[in-house]
């Protein structure tokens, strides 16, 4: 049963001072003991823990066993007096491999053995009893029992092997463990214990970039010392990839956990580190945001991400020097946020709390709004009001707040004392109504003229161009109801919000519009082409990679435009009958830009991956074990063209297997399982399918990876019969939890439906989807059919 906001007001209103002490005994592989102490101070009545799925329960109440009516969920503790108490919850929980738990994990490369408790939303209940809301933060104590070879990793600092010092308060989402033989690099900065850790088989990727990774945790260090009054929360900060971490990274106070495709294996392209580098800094930046000041409820669940957001992309590429960063939020995650923005599930960037009554509807509000749009509206509020308004209105929000939980109105407040500004006005447009305005470029008589649609104040740059698109001119505008002519620039091609300042969509002059979709290339900032690459792309796409991928300099465009081609063309809108057409413009445009630079030759090795038809190109690379262009296929770039050779059926189950033999990492079970389930025969389908609805156990990993070979826009009559297949089976499979839920709504088909197929989504949701479901496929609906 999810924690709805009326329970959590009402468990907040009487509860004060708690703190928990957890043991932990993970040394059977079985099961796992979870005993914990919790102590709290009440106003008197009626309260609950919760505890999911313990197995032999036992429950002291200040020193008295007691045998509360436990449903599997909640512990409830009844008619307690006024004043402090002490209760004692100790039971055999069983691991998981889902993520919601604690997870373990066999490694195939070495059968070393790892334990993590990666939490989140209604998960801590899943580890240990425990009042599972932010607003009741309290210090963890924690001790493990594990194999004495195991190095044991947490939020509090160690004190010993397995034994940590009690944790600041903290909100008990974000308590984190992991265990397990890692191989660790560790050191002291300015004081405090840092490490960066991964499993003991990845100990070769960790020690090659750990110098840099190093490099970027005291840069970030050092720039939030600079910049937020409130010195660094916690007593140490370890860095940990943990295996199948079912997000990118989390910002557990103290022990950030990472996504192992963050330390990739074989090359590292300069994409893959300023993404790292921005995911460390977004992490970091939660010990202030999220950690030091929580939320008192999910609604303001963009009071830690939008913020995490933004200062992950400002601080790579301003203080860490990551040069890019930037241009790959506006081709990659723009995009995405203005794609959320226009679907039924919008909201305002800060909703009511009434918009989000539980915590499973809260699991929802992780989207592009929350990332990707909240970043944007700051950057616009930073762009409006001056950095060092923003930084003093931040400050003394943290200060106030610090250790504590805050809301909407308290950052307000903080930045209106701050600023001369109307921000309270601000925040009202910008982040408590859902939608954006459309920046307009209309001409009259030649001079162009920008117009807003729409209610929102903008600042932002304009660029000017001559015909040919050299650079003529730029300036900083204010936008608002009153329409801005540009007399000066009369006969230029005008950008509108070309370094990205503002969230608006661009609807530029035609003239302007065929000018750039026939030269986009030469215009010579990236960050521009960034904001103009996707703007371009929803319009004309064929005609735009044609003509402008093979001329494009920057590797990070052309894996966003391929990337959003895929994704939305071709696995979302295109008609069946034409995927085959537009798949050839694509692998040509691929084959004819291949040059020198290597980072351009693997971004276009990645479009020609899944667009060839040319089997025979396949085979050869994969034989020399390099492209035609001398690059070494990395193991997961191998994959890749293996999954693109079973789809046109060039390979058989024998020679998966010893692809698979010749990985001999998780990373290769799970791509075997993906090519084995693109071949294109009747049998294979029926296996990957069977194998993905008949086991009630297998993992939301494998489950993934079988999807992504399953569906395919090149086998539409083949997968056709899974299509009410998958529609019929998905809610019950989505019963399991929220992350697995999420995993089969990720498995929708991943090809263009007709409207009958369309129709058979709509009625089922009529009938009945558990929330997370609901979600992934309304936004499917709305994504294919504009709704
Ligand atoms: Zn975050």
């Amino acid at each position: 049963m999810s924690l709805t906001l009326h329970e959590a007001r009402a468990r907040a209103a009487v509860l004060s001072g708690i703190s928990y002490d957890l043991a932990l005994d993970v040394t059977s592989p079985e099961d796992f003991r979870s005993r914990t102490v919790i102590r709290f101070t009440t106003t008197g009545g009626g309260t609950f823990l919760e505890l999911h799925r313990a197995e032999k329960l036992d429950v002291t109440l200040d020193g008295s066993t007691v045998t509360p009516v436990y449903d599997g969920s909640r512990i409830p503790l009844d008619d307690l007096a006024p004043g402090r108490h002490e209760v004692v919850v100790d039971a055999r929980l069983r691991y998981v491999t889902d993520g919601e738990g604690l997870h373990t994990f066999t490694d195939p490369a070495d059968g070393e053995r790892y334990v993590g408790g990666y939490l989140g939303l209604d998960i801590t209940q899943r580890l240990f009893a425990c009042f599972d809301q932010l607003d009741l933060k309290a210090p963890i104590t924690l001790t493990v029992e594990a194999d004495p070879a195991w190095t044991v990793l947490s939020n509090g600092l160690a004190t010993g092997p397995g034994t940590f010092a009690p944790t600041p308060p903290i909100a008990c989402d974000l308590f984190v463990v992991a265990a397990g033989p890692f191989h660790s690099v560790r050191w002291e900065y300015a004081g405090m214990p840092m490490g960066w850790h991964a499993r003991r088989s990845l100990a070769a990727e960790l020690d090659r970039d750990a110098a840099e990774l190093r490099r970027i945790t005291e840069i970030c260090y050092d720039h939030f010392g600079r910049i937020f009054t409130e010195p660094f929360p916690f007593g140490s900060y370890d860095q940990v990839f943990v295996p199948e971490l079912n997000w990118g990274a989390q910002e557990n106070p103290g022990c950030v956990t990472f996504n192992e495709f963050l330390l990739p294996r074989g090359r590292v392209t300069d994409d893959d580190r300023r993404r790292r580098a921005m995911v460390i800094a977004h992490e970091m930046s939660h010990m202030w945001f999220g950690d030091l000041v929580s939320p008192v409820w999910w609604e303001d669940a963009w009071l830690n991400e939008s913020f995490a957001d933004y200062m992950g992309f400002e601080v790579a590429e301003t203080a860490a020097g990551y040069t890019g960063t930037r241009v790959s939020f506006e081709a990659v995650h723009k995009p995405g946020a203005y794609d959320a923005d226009r679907r039924r599930s919008t909201h305002a960037v800060a909703p009511a709390s009434e918009h989000v009554p539980d915590v499973a509807t809260a699991t929802t509000i992780f989207d592009q709004i929350s990332y990707g749009k909240g970043n944007a509206a700051l950057r616009q509020l930073v762009t409006w009001l001056g950095e060092e308004d923003f930084l003093a209105g931040v400050n003394a929000y943290l200060t106030a707040h610090r250790f504590g939980n805050a809301t909407l109105e308290d950052l307000l407040s903080a930045l209106d004392a701050a600023s001369p500004r109307d921000v309270r006005g601000w925040a009202e447009v910008w982040l408590r109504r859902p939608g954006h305005d459309t920046i307009r470029v209309t001409r009259r008589d030649g001079v162009p003229v920008l117009t807003r649609d729409g209610v929102r104040p903008h600042r932002f740059t304009v660029t000017a161009y001559t015909p040919n698109l050299e650079p003529a001119g730029s300036r900083l505008v204010d936008l608002g109801d009153e329409p801005l002519a540009l007399p000066d620039w009369s006969g230029l091609i005008v950008v509108p919000n070309a370094h990205g300042e503002t969230f608006a969509r661009l609807d530029l002059d035609p003239w302007s519009l065929d000018a750039l979709t026939g030269g986009l290339t030469g215009v010579p900032d990236p960050l521009v082409r960034a904001v103009l690459w996707p703007a371009l792309l929803d319009r004309d796409p064929l005609r735009l990679l044609a003509g402008q991928l093979p001329h494009e300099p920057s590797p990070t465009l052309i894996t966003a435009a391929l990337g959003r081609t895929r994704d939305h063309l071709i696995r979302r809108r295109l008609p069946a009958a034409d995927v085959p057409g537009a798949l050839a413009v694509i692998a040509a445009a691929c084959v004819s830009a291949a040059g020198q630079d290597e980072q351009r030759a693997v971004a276009l090795a990645g479009g020609l991956a899944w667009s060839t038809t040319d089997t025979d190109l396949l085979r050869r690379w994969l034989a020399a074990d390099a492209t035609d262009q001398g690059l070494t296929l990395d193991p997961h770039r191998r994959w890749a063209l293996l999954h693109r050779l079973a789809e046109l059926g060039g390979i058989e189950a024998p020679q998966i297997e010893a692809e698979q033999q010749r990985d001999g990492t998780a990373d290769g079970v799970l791509g075997a399982l993906t090519v084995l389930a693109a071949r294109p025969t009747a049998s294979a389908k029926a296996q990957a399918w069977a194998a993905m609805t008949e086991d009630p156990g297998i993992s939301g990993r494998r489950f993934r990876a079988l999807a992504a070979g399953f569906w395919s826009p090149s086998q539409r009559e083949l997968v056709a019969p899974y299509i009410p297949a998958y529609v019929a089976a998905a809610p019950t499979l989505a019963g399991r939890g929220s992350a697995f839920a999420a995993e089969v709504g990720r498995a929708f088909p991943a090809l263009t439906l007709t409207d009958e197929e369309h129709a058979l989504v709509r009625d089922a949701l009529h009938s009945g989807v558990p929330t997370v479901l609901k979600r992934h496929w309304n936004d499917e609906l709305d994504d294919r059919t504009g709704h």
